[in-house]
């Protein structure tokens, strides 16, 4: 669809309805060449959102093209409107129907998926009747199930108009239409895999796996799987990028494509009969009769297709079937945290970790004294004008410290620190002795846990290195799921297709070590969203998308750029070394590194040491002899339990 929007503001008119409407119509006669003759223009009312006005449709043999909408009201609930301020064009017009009414063909896949039909149609030998189809063409709307009560009454009627049997209607449709099918799914395929989207069983992914279990469904049906293999199915693929290289340009290659495509053909080709199997068991307990529940039970935990559960239940696909999916998905998500603190009357407090994050050592001024509603209301919570104690976000744990107030014997410690609102709450190990009141504008020293930053700092930049190493080795499809970064060890989420071999574990560590030793310069700087998204493009977004039009953006040059408001080291040598503790495929389609950094590496290390010498020492051979000592041990061990039991 291609898009066109004007913005009229009271200072700055461009265009609005005569103009846009003669734009058009020169653009279909002038540019298109159309006969101004076979255009229509319909106009009519347009409301929604609080607007109105007038919209202008238009036709080119009968066939809608585009449209135009014109906001030129403000709508009240009485009825009333008042003209806008700004008043606005939007414009929508079928980028593939133009294509298709410049060419005259049969059906618009013809030149929508030029490349890929021609080669599809070619390799699988496919008759195409275009007599039957050139005249099924004007018709075909009718075969709609949305709006037909009766398919078969529908195709009949269709034999009927254009005179033949409908047998033969039939069968010249029905192959070229399941052609068009897998030509339309592996295209959308294409297009979610290529901006991130992966297959698996929940969310989005669930559509991207239904699509393409139904064309994997589809193509075995017609036997075309025996004349593509999965070297044919890739090469449709090639097509689509050709048919789209005109408007996107030449796409970048691809590294995990061919494989993400194997995967989840294998995982179908294992599942379906015995999935089939499962269905048939519901069905004969339902005596037949599948509830919509089982429907999306079959859907999503067995990843049957929905025309393939109609298929063996010999019914049709409920036509509330989508809606209570959405509904279902509703009503599992998440619900808004509760915000225990009200906030909004304080200024917000001023981050002084993102100026210098090399400060340890500063002070401020107490402006509030909350109690503690998670600990019997005590008077333990402080809130300061500024400071340099991180809150946690982001996945990074907060930091501590220790604070001194002025003309207060004694120290307090800082044993938890998070953001509400614009607000940093600091909790204190104790409650403040005395009227609380008087605490209000008293004078704070505060002197942070240094090692405490530096690690969890470590762990973040280290986990920014950690994805771009798994994007680096594994492919374009890694995304961050999550992140959490403690000062045990850090977590990373990433989305993957299935389980890590040791293979990737070690080539991951072993890139994320070598950025590290490249003392790669990193740099943190607030930047226009806009300008970022230009620079560096969505992938910025690991951390989900920030509200707002100014980003916090942590460049490490040349290896990874993200949206981020955590706490980073000036260099990646700083992190120190990066070890790999285990992974593990947390769901469908997600997998989890553990790793530490810096000096929980260390001691990590050091332990993983410890453990070696302990057994060098017991069974008195060095470091190499391990291994061989180990298996001799269990050989021997099997060999004298099976004498004993002889
Ligand atoms: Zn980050």
């Amino acid at each position: 669809m291609l898009g066109i929007q004007v913005f009229n503001y009271p200072n700055d008119y461009k265009f609005f309805k005569d103009e846009c409407v003669e734009f058009n119509f020169r653009w279909l006669t002038e540019t298109l060449k159309i006969d101004p003759g076979e255009i229509t223009f319909v106009e009519d009312v347009w409301a929604g959102g609080g607007n109105l006005g007038p919209s202008i449709e238009y036709f080119v043999r009968g066939m809608e093209v585009g449209n135009m909408v014109f906001m030129q009201y403000k709508t009240f609930h009485d009825g009333s409107r008042e003209e806008l301020d700004i008043k606005v064009i939007d414009t929508g017009i079928g980028l593939e129907r133009v294509a298709w009414i410049c060419n005259g063909s049969a059906t618009s896949y013809q030149d929508t998926f030029a490349n890929a039909y021609k080669y599809l149609i070619g390799v699988l030998d496919v008759e195409v009747n275009e007599e039957v189809w050139e005249k099924f063409g004007p018709y075909s709307c009718t075969l709609d199930i949305d709006e037909s009560d009766d398919i078969d009454k529908a195709w009949q009627t269709i034999a009927d108009k254009i005179g033949v049997d409908v047998g033969v209607v039939q069968k010249a449709i029905q192959p070229v239409k399941e052609i068009y099918i897998v030509l339309d799914h592996t295209r959308t395929v294409m297009m979610t895999v290529v901006d991130g989207g992966l297959p698996s069983n929940v969310g989005g992914g669930g559509n991207v796996r239904n699509i393409l279990r139904r064309t994997f469904s589809l193509m075995k049906k017609n036997g075309w799987w025996d004349t593509l293999g999965m070297e044919g199915f890739l090469k449709i693929f090639e097509c689509h990028q050709m048919d789209l290289e005109g408007i996107y340009g030449k796409f970048p290659e691809y590294k995990s494509f061919a494989l993400i495509m194997q995967v989840e053909y294998d995982r179908w080709k294992s599942s379906d009969d015995e999935s089939v199997k499962k269905l048939e068991k519901i069905l004969k307990q339902r005596k037949g009769q599948l509830k919509i529940e089982d429907w999306i039970m079959a859907m999503q935990s067995y990843g049957i297709p929905a025309d393939k559960i109609a298929e063996v239940a010999k019914t049709d696909v409920p036509k509330n079937l989508y809606y209570e999916i959405a509904l279902k998905q509703e009503r599992t998500a998440k619900k808004p945290e509760t915000v225990l603190y009200n906030t909004t009357h304080l200024p917000p407090t001023e981050l002084i970790f993102y100026e210098d994050h090399n400060l340890f050592e500063f002070e401020a001024k107490i402006i509030d004294v909350f109690e503690n509603v998670l600990d019997k209301n005590k008077p333990n919570i402080i809130i300061l004008d500024r400071s340099a104690i991180y809150p946690t976000s982001g996945g990074q744990q907060h930091d501590t410290g220790e604070v001194k107030i002025q003309g207060c014997a004694g120290t307090y410690q800082i044993i938890d620190a998070v953001k509400v609102g614009k607000a940093v709450l600091h909790t204190l190990d104790r409650p403040l002795e005395g009227y609380v009141e008087m605490f209000k504008g008293k004078k704070v020293t505060v002197a942070l846990d240094e090692d405490r930053r530096k690690q969890l700092q470590s762990h973040h930049t280290g986990t920014h290195i950690v994805f771009a190493a798994c994007r680096n080795v594994l492919g374009p499809h890694i995304w961050q799921n999550g992140a959490k970064k403690t000062i045990d060890q850090a977590h990373l989420d990433i989305t993957h297709f299935q389980s890590l071999t040791k293979e990737e574990e070690r080539a991951i560590e072993n890139y994320a070590n070598r950025v590290i030793n490249d003392c790669t310069k990193i740099s943190k700087s607030f930047m226009d969203k806009a300008e970022a998204e230009r620079q560096f493009g969505f992938k910025l977004y690991q951390g989900g998308v920030v509200p707002g039009n100014e980003l916090r953006v942590v460049n490490i040059e040349g290896v990874d750029t993200e949206a981020c408001c955590g706490t980073h080291c000036d260099s990646t040598a700083e992190v120190g070394w990066i070890k790999l503790i285990k992974t593990q495929r947390i769901s469908d389609g997600i997998v989890r590194l553990y790793y530490v950094a810096q000096e929980r590496a260390i001691t990590i290390m050091n332990k993983e040491m410890d453990i070696m010498n302990a057994l060098c020492d017991t069974w008195g051979v060095d470091q190499t002899q391990i291994e061989p000592t180990a298996i001799r041990f269990f050989n021997e061990y099997k060999r004298l339990s099976n004498e004993t039991k002889k």
